[in-house]
Order: structure tokens, then C-alpha cells, then sequence
């Protein structure tokens, strides 16, 4: 960094200003200004932010700062777009060149470009290596080349994009223009790959910490999918949820069975018309709907940042998609709901399809022997009674301080040890081993519940001690607990499409008594709303307080204005301003220009396109009584 003390005062009152003007925002986040600093003296970074942690701020503001142009590598046109479009609505030249351009958009960026107004160009990688376009770039006085999303860059990640690999060129081409890496992938293997293959010289490595405080996880057995699901919908009201399943026949299954019961839901997979995903990601984005139920395909892409919930229906295969997926919620800080239903089927589902799939593509046994390790590791992250916040910041290779989260199911204390729970367990072991170790959960759960069916009947079952000895407790609850124990190692399942129970190495100690299990169960009652907890660090202006009733029916009326708003202008509402920004509104009433200002996220160029109208609807309820505003 600058020595001369001169310089960084000067350089940082440019930046400060900077982010009032054009941006709004008081203060930075976490490593923004470290990252803004790298830029601004053009030394190489590889910023390493969680999902909403502020990355492209790092590198949107100092071409702002240098009057120079910044060229942005992003793996997606819809992400490109919605950039563009927020860039534009703060009053920041900027241009996406993709070949879905229309002849006007690209008449506009061949005049910007040539003006050398132009702050910021969006591209995807195969456009970047274009003859005649990187011709161009050698003509410009780059900023700098910003890599977004540059985990796409590394097989190790989670989302390899071979057209990425390319990119290692880039140094070679333009040998004198910084290069700064952003990725939310936070594995060291992937960040060493990034650094390697973009060639970095002395990059500043900016980490910042992956835990996302406003957040709160929840894991609980799955038992009715659909109620499940509807009942945390519905603790969520008007707000946007994106559910995840494994199958597509899941997500329409699930979609169907939410819209029956008057929920706002769509499915959405790779397999639908190319039409068909666009409509709906786009009614997403524009407010138009509010529940996904989606595969993983469902994501990149979707930066809609007001998402309240995201659901995973079934277990994700690895942690790394686990922290993607549920990265997606509250990306504007506010707080937000992770619900993640979980049964131990869905382990050995995966395993059968890492199975299935390795043979398919030739038998790799090492890469084989890393999924199915990634998968353990999410089992384990599901299947135990561990802070979650904890246990994914452990994962991530970061302590974690806090004793009590105060944003998980097990530090909210939602989970109850089961009185007696030792005796369950010790029945569930004895009827594995009195109907010979043979038989899967739902056969050793009829003969634990006294079940007469023919199967049991047959095998003269029902006449062995363990019968019906759990007869009060429902199939579904005894699932999950012998769930349990497959996750304690005192049962073991086989793989395969017909499972087997069979006694773990512990048994013996625990019929025994030898060994203490305890077995959890979710309190009943989860109506409550979760708590509302913001993103700390430095955020200043926001308030822990949720909104009072009149404060909330402005917060709507503003909503609706911005969606329509929005619609007049073609782009997605959250660009006009952020459910972050309505709030601070909502609380503050400003009744001036002047004091519009002063909210996070209205800069010079907002408060003039959009301030009036919004303090036209905010006088509108100034002195209506909550009372009267409902
Ligand atoms: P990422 O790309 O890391 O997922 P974004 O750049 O999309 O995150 O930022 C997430 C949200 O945080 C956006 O709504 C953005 O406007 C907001 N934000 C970024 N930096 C600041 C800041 N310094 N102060 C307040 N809000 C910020
Ligand atoms: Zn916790």
C-alpha cells in the first residue's frame, strides 16, 4: 500500500465522497475499503466476501474514483443486465457487450465507449477473447480487469466454467492492467487454483469472515414435505421464498401441491422451455411471484436481494451448496430464514447417484471419494444438534467466537432432548436385531408400532418382545429417530435402492446401558416469526427494532411504488432501492430532499430520479395512526 501518509488521506476522502454521491452509503462493509485501496494504487486482489458481503461495490467505485474505465468479467447475461441496469439508475455509465444486445444498446455503448465516458463494461469470457474486441481493449486506458464469480474458473469448485479457463490468458494480453478477483467460494484449494490461474502478482488476499449473522437455520426432520413447507411460507408473509429439491418431478410435485393451498408457487428446472425458465425468473425478479420451488438450476443469476426464506426441501450434496443456496436469502442484510428438512434417505439417495454417475463417466475412485466426503460432512452438519452458525464457520476454515448464535434452532433452544430416550433407542436396536438385521426403517417402524400387516403377520413378527413396545409414538417421529442413530454410528444403513438397518459398532454399549443417546425432538409450535438480527460490522443507521404498524404500511405503499416504478423502467424492483433502504425510509419519514439523503442507498442521482415520488407517498401517511393506516 502508499507509504505517504498524504496520498492515502486524499485518496480516502476521493472514496468517501465518492460513496455518498453516487452510491449513498455512508459507511463500508467488512474489507470494502481494503479491496478499494488494492485498486485504487493497481495491485493485484483476490477478495473472497460471503453472498451479499458488498463485492461489487470493490469494484464498481474506484473507476468512479480513477475517471477510467473497468472491465468486468461475469459468467451471465441476466447478472450482467441487472448490474447495468442498477449502474444506470444511479447515474453510473456502464454497458453490458453480449450478443443479445439490441441495435440501440449497442449503438449507446459504441458512443459511450468512444466518449470515453464509459466506467464500467460488463462481459462474459468467450466475448472477452473476441479478435476485434480485445483489439479494443488494448486501445483503452483500463482501471482494471474485475473477474466476478471467479471460483467458474477452478474444477475444484462447485461451478466450474470451462470458458473461464481462458482467462489465465489475460495476463499475457494486457500484462500491465490489474487484475482483481471476487468469489463467494470460500475453500483454500479453490482460492490457491484462482490465484495460480489468473497468474496474480502479489495480489492483497482479502477474506472476510463467511459467517452471515442474519440468518437463521433451522433443520428439522422432514415429515409432511407440504405442510412443512407452506407453514414456514406462511411465517413469511408477501415476502419472496425459493424452495430447493433434488428432482424435478420434486419441484413440480411440490409446486402444484403449494399453489393447491393458495401459495403463490411455480417450479422451475433445467427440463422446462428456455421460455418457460425466462418468464419465471423474470416474474421473480420483477415481484410478480413470490415461491420458486426450483433444482439447483435455479440460482446463478437471481440477485433478487429481499428473499425472506429459502427452504431445501431434501438435503443438499455438499456444505458448499448448502452455504450457496441458502446465501440467496437476505442478501440485503435484513434478516432472513434458512429451513432445511432433512431425512437420512436423502444420504443414501446421493450416494446411489455419485454411484451411478462415477460408473457412467469412466470410474474416477479419487473424485468419486471427495463427493461422497462432502457428503458426509452435510449429513453431519444435519444430522447433529450443533450451532449451525458454528459448525458452518468451523467447515469454512473460521472460528467462531459466540457462544450462543442466537440464530439456529439449537441456540434458540427449539430442540428438546426426548425423555426416555435412551429406552427408544434401546428398543429400536432390539427389534433391528430381533427381525435379523434384514430389514429397512419402515419394516423395524411396523414391528416397533405393532403393526399387523401381512409382512409382519408372515414372519410371525409379531409375536417378539419389541412388538408394538412403541406403539404411541407416530412412524414419522420413530424415523427420525432411528435417523439418529445412523448419524451416531449405533445403526448402520446400507446403500442401495432398499436400504437395511443393521447394528452399529456402538449397539452392544448402548443396549447395554453402557453408552448414554440422546435423542431430539423440534419443540412443537414454530409459529413465531424468527428473530430479526441484521448484518453487524459497519452498517450504521440500522436498527434492530422491527417495523411498528404504521411503519409497515408505508414500507408497503413504498413496495408498490417501486414495483411499479420498476416496471415502467424494465428493470427489477430491488434496483430501484433495496428492501434495506424502504426500511430506513419507512422508520426515518424524511420530509425533504435534504434529509432523503441521509438513508442508506439514496444517492445524488436517485434522490432526483426518484425522491419525490417517494416523499410524495411518504406525506401521505405522515400523521395516519397505525390505527388508521390498516
Ligand atoms: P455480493 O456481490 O457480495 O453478493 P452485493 O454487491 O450484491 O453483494 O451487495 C449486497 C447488498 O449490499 C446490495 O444491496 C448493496 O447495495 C449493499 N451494500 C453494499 N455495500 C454497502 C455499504 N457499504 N453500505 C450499505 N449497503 C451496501
Ligand atoms: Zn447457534
Amino acid at each position: 500500500m502508499s507509504s505517504n501518509p498524504t496520498e492515502s488521506v486524499t485518496r480516502d476522502q476521493a472514496i468517501a465522497a465518492v460513496l455518498q454521491r453516487w452510491f449513498g452509503f455512508a459507511t463500508m462493509r467488512p474489507l470494502q475499503k481494503e479491496a478499494i485501496d488494492a485498486a485504487l494504487i493497481g495491485r493485484d486482489s483476490l477478495v473472497v466476501l460471503p453472498t451479499g458481503g458488498g463485492k461489487s461495490l470493490c469494484y464498481q467505485l474506484p473507476p468512479l474514483v480513477l475517471d477510467r474505465l473497468t472491465v468486468v468479467v461475469s459468467p451471465l447475461i441476466a447478472l450482467m443486465q441487472d448490474q447495468v441496469d442498477g449502474l444506470k439508475l444511479l447515474g453510473v455509465p456502464a454497458a453490458a457487450a453480449h450478443s443479445n444486445l439490441t441495435a440501440d444498446a449497442r449503438a449507446e455503448l459504441r458512443q459511450l465507449a468512444a466518449s470515453r465516458q464509459l466506467r464500467l463494461l460488463f462481459v462474459a469470457p468467450e466475448r472477452l477473447f473476441q479478435e476485434e474486441f480485445l483489439r479494443w481493449l488494448r486501445g483503452q486506458q483500463l482501471a482494471a480487469i474485475a473477474i466476478d464469480e471467479a471460483h467458474c474458473i477452478s474444477q475444484w469448485g462447485h461451478d466450474f466454467r470451462p470458458e473461464y479457463r481462458r482467462l489465465a490468458e489475460l495476463r499475457q494480453i494486457l500484462p500491465d492492467v490489474p487484475v482483481h478477483a471476487f468469489t463467494a467460494t470460500a475453500t483454500p484449494r479453490v482460492r490457491k487454483d484462482i490465484e495460480q490461474q489468473l497468474g496474480l502478482r502479489d495480489p492483497a488476499l482479502l477474506v472476510g469472515t463467511f459467517d452471515r449473522p442474519e440468518l437463521t437455520y433451522r433443520v428439522l426432520p422432514r415429515q409432511n414435505l407440504t405442510d412443512q413447507v407452506a407453514e414456514a411460507i406462511r411465517r413469511h408473509p408477501d415476502a419472496a421464498a425459493i424452495v430447493y429439491c433434488i428432482s424435478r418431478k420434486d419441484t413440480e410435485s411440490l409446486a402444484s401441491a403449494l399453489s393447491q393451498r393458495g401459495i403463490d408457487a411455480r417450479a422451475y428446472h433445467a427440463g422446462l422451455a428456455a421460455g418457460d425458465r425466462t418468464q419465471i425468473s423474470s416474474d421473480f425478479r420483477a415481484e410478480r411471484l413470490r415461491v420458486v420451488v426450483a433444482t439447483v438450476a435455479f440460482g446463478m443469476g437471481i440477485d433478487r436481494s429481499d428473499v425472506r426464506l429459502v427452504v431445501h426441501a431434501a438435503m443438499p450434496k455438499s456444505l458448499e451448496h448448502y452455504q450457496q443456496e441458502t446465501g440467496r436469502a437476505g442478501r440485503d442484510g435484513l434478516p432472513a430464514e434458512c429451513l432445511l428438512l432433512y431425512s437420512a434417505a436423502d444420504g443414501a439417495k446421493w450416494r446411489m447417484v455419485m454411484q451411478r454417475s462415477s460408473a457412467e463417466g469412466g470410474n474416477d475412485p479419487e473424485a468419486l471419494a471427495a463427493q461422497l466426503d462432502l457428503l458426509q460432512h452435510m449429513q453431519r452438519f444435519a444430522g447433529r444438534a450443533r450451532c449451525r452458525h458454528r459448525a458452518l464457520s468451523e467447515y469454512f476454515g473460521q472460528d467462531y467466537a459466540a457462544a450462543n448464535c442466537g440464530a439456529c434452532d439449537v441456540c434458540l433452544d427449539e430442540l428438546d432432548t426426548v425423555p426416555g430416550g435412551q429406552v427408544i433407542a434401546q428398543q429400536i436396536l432390539s427389534a433391528v436385531a430381533r427381525t435379523g438385521q434384514r430389514f429397512g426403517s419402515s419394516y423395524v417402524i411396523d414391528v416397533l408400532r405393532g403393526s399387523r400387516n401381512e409382512k409382519v403377520l408372515q414372519r410371525g413378527h409379531e409375536g417378539l418382545p419389541t412388538f408394538g413396545l412403541c406403539a404411541e409414538v407416530p412412524a414419522m417421529r420413530l424415523g427420525n429417530y432411528i435417523d439418529q442413530l445412523v448419524d451416531d454410528g449405533v445403526l448402520q444403513r446400507s446403500d442401495g435402492e432398499y436400504p437395511i438397518l443393521q447394528l452399529g459398532a456402538a449397539a452392544a454399549a448402548v443396549l447395554r446401558g453402557e453408552r448414554e443417546v440422546q435423542l431430539l425432538a423440534p419443540k412443537a409450535g414454530l409459529e413465531a416469526a424468527p428473530r430479526r438480527r441484521r448484518r453487524g460490522g459497519s452498517s450504521a443507521g440500522s436498527d434492530a427494532r422491527e417495523l411498528d404498524g404504521g411503519e409497515q404500511a408505508l414500507f408497503d405503499a413504498m413496495r408498490a411504488l417501486r414495483r411499479k416504478l420498476a416496471a415502467e423502467l424494465a428493470v427489477p424492483p430491488y434496483v430501484v432501492f433495496s428492501d434495506a433502504t424502504l426500511e430506513e425510509l419507512a422508520r426515518a419519514r424524511p420530509a425533504t430532499p435534504a434529509a432523503m439523503r441521509n438513508v442508506r442507498g439514496i444517492g445524488q442521482k436517485k434522490l432526483e430520479t426518484f425522491g419525490a415520488r417517494f416523499l410524495a407517498v411518504i406525506q401521505e401517511h405522515r400523521g395516519h395512526r397505525p390505527a388508521e393506516a390498516e
